[in-house]
């Protein structure tokens, strides 16, 4: 071991977003906090989110006058996740959500954008908002963090082009529309200019956004407390004495803990054992591509599950289900793309090996899933093809085939892009029955000529609308594939992490299965079993809550109840 031991008041377990608010909270209210990280970097897959937060009545909305009862968003909960709802669990987060996200602008002087327009999944539920229920961490300028951004883990390379993330909302607009608008045009010159300059002086982009913005400033605000964040250490087990936890051990040393120890250690979408347990599309775990980074393996789970924690197994999905396309990398494992932008623009649609479309795909990434799931024939693995235009792919790209000005050979030519001169021969690149893909797009384009999808019904619902191109009507999802070549890509079962836990109360306490609380152990963000219960009612399910609850453990933990808190 080449650390001393180390003595602290709290032992958080990994460096995601719920994990850092969790040890900012722990600093605020006077505990000598040690965050621990099993990586180089910092922030796990929270650094490769798009950094939203469902948080219902949070401050951003009720500053711009969006005012719901508690009740709103409780109703829409107890609707969507039905027999997994649990009201003390989605009480609690609904009451300390929007208390955590002022703690964090008054003390942490964090900075949000607003989700005001953004609608919650579903908006035939009862109870759906159709904005002000979520929040995103407002772009951060790198340069503030100085040496300490090496620290950071880059954003998502497939999703950010050299290095340079790409805020969701208008920013991204700006990016689809800067061949057609002279003002998009200059929005994306001036971003990608900085963004050079950034790389040739600094080394790496400085104009963070999204998620790496959210991991940015939770880390400026734990510096600014001092808190120790040991890097490179893996915890590989816990220390329990007389039944309560106590501590940690690490490759580095032992931590001990007055008040115990935090597990944010990210769920297990890397863990091949508990995904073939659990997940019943991959029965040997291969079959499963989570978007997640690689070394998100489960630890929390093991570490809790061996001083008899349990994790639930009857949530009605075990993880945050998502399209994604394996991209082809000579250095490395295959990159995973996650589709969750160009699904829902006019000119696009997905079909089986047999040529026939199975669902909306311009619904919520875990619906459409699903979706591919019920489709499939039995002992299948779970695939699909994503299938444009010319037109289409040029404007929005496909997956990591990038829109204009990017190259498509280097795709084309080591298979992660297929092309056909017509549909047919599309087809047969990709191994599609080709009459029946025929058929199905002329189907489709017949009624996308008027902007209509009758048989899954595109653009019909609020959420569809907002992901849609505003700029094309009567439909802003809808439009027929015309323009020759046509191109298409491969998609596999994947995922944006994991929603299986360990079992907690409403205090993020690790509990027993007989449900008796582990004296010292909590477990928050994907370590903790989702309270949604395994549904995905709204972009930020996960983070929000995994943040609450952060919020949450440690108020639990140093005795400083949450009602007196502000
Ligand atoms: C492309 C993409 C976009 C997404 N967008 C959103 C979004 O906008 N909103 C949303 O709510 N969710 C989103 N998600 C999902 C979300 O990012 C995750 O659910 C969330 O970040 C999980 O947070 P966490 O704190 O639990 O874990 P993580 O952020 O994954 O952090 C866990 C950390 O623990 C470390 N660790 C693991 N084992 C150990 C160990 N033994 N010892 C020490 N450290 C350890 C890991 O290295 C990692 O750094 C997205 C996911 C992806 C992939």
């Amino acid at each position: 071991m080449s650390e001393p031991s180390l003595h602290a008041d709290l032992v958080v377990v990994g460096s995601g977003a719920s994990g850092l608010t969790a040890a900012f909270t722990a600093a605020t209210l006077g505990l000598d906090v040690v965050v621990v990280e099993k990586e180089p970097h910092l922030g796990g897959t929270s650094a490769w989110s798009g950094g939203w937060m469902w948080i219902p009545r949070n401050p951003l909305a009720q500053e711009a006058g969006i005012d719901e009862p508690l009740e709103a968003p409780l109703d829409y909960l107890r609707h969507e996740l039905g027999p997994q709802f649990d009201e003390a669990m989605a009480r609690r987060f609904l009451e300390q959500g929007p208390r955590m996200i002022a703690f964090l602008r008054d003390e942490a002087k964090m900075t949000f954008v607003d989700g005001n327009k953004i609608p919650d999944f579903h908006d035939k539920t009862p109870g759906a908002g159709l904005g002000g229920r979520s929040l995103c961490a407002a772009p951060f300028d790198g340069r503030r963090l100085g040496a300490r951004l090496k620290d950071v883990r880059e954003p998502l390379p497939e999703i950010s082009p050299f290095g340079m993330g790409i805020a969701s909302g208008l920013d991204l607009k700006n990016f689809f529309d800067a061949f057609l608008k002279p003002k998009a045009f200059w929005h994306v010159t001036k971003r990608v200019v900085r963004h050079w300059l950034d790389v040739l002086i600094h080394g790496r982009g400085m104009h963070l956004v999204n998620g790496n913005a959210l991991v940015a400033q939770l880390l400026t605000a734990l510096d600014a407390r001092g808190v120790k964040v040991l890097l490179q250490c893996p915890v590989v087990s816990l220390i329990q004495s007389e039944g309560r936890i106590t501590g940690v051990k690490t490759a580095q040393g032992v931590i001990t803990s007055r008040c115990g120890v935090v597990l944010a250690a990210g769920g297990f979408p890397h863990d091949l054992a508990r995904k073939s347990a659990l997940f019943p599309h991959a029965p040997t775990g291969h079959e499963h591509h989570s978007a997640a980074p690689l070394t998100n393996t489960g630890d929390g789970l093991r570490l809790g599950e061996e001083v008899g924690g349990h994790v639930r197994t009857d949530l009605a999905h075990a993880g945050a289900w998502a399209p994604v396309s394996l991209v082809p990398n000579d250095k490395g494992p295959a990159g995973r793309f996650p589709h969750l932008v160009e699904r829902a623009k006019p000119g696009l649609i997905m079909v089986l090996r047999n040529g026939l479309r199975f669902a909306n795909e311009a619904d919520a990434y875990h619906d459409l899933m699903q979706a591919l799931f019920k489709a499939m024939p039995e002992g299948e693995a779970p695939e699909a093809f994503m299938i444009c235009d010319h037109r289409f792919q040029r404007r929005y790209g496909l997956g990591r085939a990038r829109p204009r000005p990017f190259p498509l050979a280097p795709w084309l030519n080591n298979g992660y892009l297929k092309r056909g001169q017509t549909i047919a021969e599309l087809a047969q690149a990709c191994g599609i029955d080709a009459l029946a893909l025929v058929q199905t797009v002329s189907e489709y384009n017949h009624h996308a000529a008027q902007g209509r999808d009758p048989a899954f019904h595109r653009g019909e619902s609020a959420y569809n609308r907002i992901q849609g191109e505003a700029d094309h009507s009567p439909n802003p999802c809808v439009a027929p594939l015309l323009e020759a070549p046509f191109y298409a890509v491969k998609i596999v079962a994947g995922s944006l992490g994991t929603f299986a836990g360990l079992k907690t109360n409403q205090d993020a306490q690790v509990l027993s299965e007989a449900g008796e609380p582990i004296s010292g152990l909590y477990a928050v963000g994907n370590d903790m079993a989702s309270m949604m219960g395994g549904h995905y009612p709204a972009g930020g399910i996960t983070l929000g809550p995994g943040m609450t609850f952060g919020f949450v453990a440690v108020h639990h933990a140093s005795g400083v109840p949450l009602a007196n808190n502000r």
